[in-house]
């Protein structure tokens, strides 16, 4: 298929959404107004509402008729394994050298002191640079908080050959790009900032990428924890008899709600009901093409009560999950051995769902969503959000592209000018963004539709020598 019909498809489906998000915020807001005036009338408001979402879910069938229809389903099966295993080959070319003493090395010590899915980020991040930079990683563990033993202990070591960290001079990051060991600090002091951070994908790829998938970044981050996630003996049967045990089948949709120590600091508190609006939207969906779907979800959550608050609330629904995992979870368990187990479990298991309802604040949920990605040529719109869009932390800026021109309505909205590069710091899932215009510095909101995502590439190192 050529890139634009790819595209093209991918933003109708994006447009939908967009525009529903758009038309059902606005028709309640009317409601809310008009309640107060002629209540008489919320009958036919309510009706618009109904067949409004009816009309909706029917174009989302369709379009996702149509990559079945359109006979390129195999073509991008093929195209996404090739290119995952051409990072993967990548990958172990780069962990293996075959003279480790005189390898170029970048250190990385996973101990951030930070949450899994942080830490996991932390090691992404350097294995990014190690990759862009084509130095072998070396990644220190030992004194893991999550496992004093180390990393290897649960997933293969990130390499078979080359651990030992020393070499004849070692620095520390940034201006001495002839030293063999270079020591890499947290993305929140790197200086200066290398280049090789999401939302950057390699040049070589990049063209392919932005024809297969709509969010490169993501997908580019998905293959580091392909890699790195690559489980030992041990750590693949505690996978397999959770899912035996659990009966772990799809469809299946999951669910990851954070609560604790996060609600009030870095994001706000969500309602069960709130997360199962969009689970119920997806099995609606999914109604539409399948006889007997039988409802489940997969429940992940830092706090016990969720699970079973769910199943009390949701009798129709067949709900995975397990309290006791959610107990480990809570802050004053966090760092045992068990709570290791707990989220390597729930993050395995949100990783398998066909779907998944979060808020994107949890890097827990961003890395399930990452992993994600490898189980589809292109899963980046398998999510929903109920606060940010994806990111990732400490990441250079990513510019989205003005399309279509906009004059702002009010104090709160922003002028766009085609071709104008937009910084979007998040959707309002209301039909709205925020961002700011770089032209004009303007901070605030403009309609969602009028921008589309741009691919950010730089020239990593192609690793040419391999097929040699
Ligand atoms: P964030 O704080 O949500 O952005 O993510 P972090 O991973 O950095 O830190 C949160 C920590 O809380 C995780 O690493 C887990 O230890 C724990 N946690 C949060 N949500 C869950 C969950 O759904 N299941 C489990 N098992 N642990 C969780």
């Amino acid at each position: 298929p050529n890139s634009q019909y790819e595209i093209t498809r991918r933003r109708v489906e994006n447009g939908v959404r967009e525009w529903w998000y758009f038309s059902n915020s606005e028709i309640k807001k009317l409601k809310d107004h008009i309640n107060n005036v002629a209540p008489d009338l919320s009958n036919s408001i309510n009706k618009i509402l109904s067949l409004g979402a009816e009309h909706k879910r029917s174009l989302l069938h369709d379009i996702d008729f149509l990559s079945e229809a359109d006979g390129y389903a195999k073509w991008r099966e093929k195209e996404a394994e090739s290119l995952s295993n051409i990072v993967q080959e990548r990958l172990r070319y780069l962990q293996n050298p075959t003279d480790c003493a005189n390898a170029k090395k970048l250190i990385c010590n996973i101990n951030k002191g930070c949450g899994y899915g942080c830490e996991l980020h932390h090691v992404v991040y350097c294995f990014m640079v190690a990759y862009g930079t084509q130095r072998t990683l070396i990644l220190k563990s030992k004194g893991w908080r999550y496992n004093k033993a180390g990393w290897e202990t649960i997933f293969k070591p990130v390499s078979d050959t080359c651990t030992d960290p020393s070499g004849k001079s070692v620095k520390e990051w940034s201006g001495h790009p002839d030293a063999q060991v270079i020591s890499l600090p947290i993305i929140d002091y790197v200086n200066p900032k290398p280049q090789f951070l999401p939302p950057a994908v390699p040049k070589d790829l990049a063209l392919r990428l932005a024809r297969l998938h709509g969010d490169p970044q993501v997908w580019w981050v998905g293959q580091f924890l392909k890699y790195l996630f690559r489980p030992q003996e041990a750590t693949e049967r505690l996978l397999n008899e959770a899912a035996k045990s659990m009966s772990f089948v799809k469809p299946i949709v999951g669910v990851h709600v954070r609560r604790t120590d996060k609600i009030g600091t870095e994001a706000s508190f969500h309602s069960i009901e709130e997360y199962m609006v969009s689970v119920e939207d997806y099995y609606d969906v999914l109604e539409m093409k399948e006889k007997d779907v039988i409802r489940r979800v997969y429940i992940a959550s830092d706090d016990p009560k969720v699970i079973t608050e769910a199943r009390k609330k949701y009798p129709n629904y067949e709900i995975l999950g397990d309290p006791q995992v959610s107990m480990s979870a809570a802050v004053e368990t966090r760092f045992t051995e068990n709570s290791l187990k707990g989220i390597i479990l729930d993050i395995h298991f949100l990783s398998q769902c066909d779907y998944l309802v979060c808020t994107f604040s949890s890097q827990v949920c961003r890395l399930a969503y990452e992993i994600m990605q490898n189980n589809y040529p292109d899963a980046s719109a398998r999510f929903r959000s109920l606060d940010d869009i994806y990111y990732y932390g400490g990441q250079n800026p990513h510019y989205y592209v003005a399309v279509l021109p906009h004059k702002a309505e009010g104090i709160n909205e922003i002028d766009l000018k085609v071709g104008d590069l937009v910084g979007v710091a998040g959707n309002h899932w209301d039909g709205y963004s925020k961002g700011r215009n770089m032209r004009t510095n303007q901070l605030g909101l403009f309609p969602s539709f009028k921008i589309k995502n741009t691919v950010e590439s730089v020239a990593f190192p192609t690793y040419s020598e391999i097929n040699e």
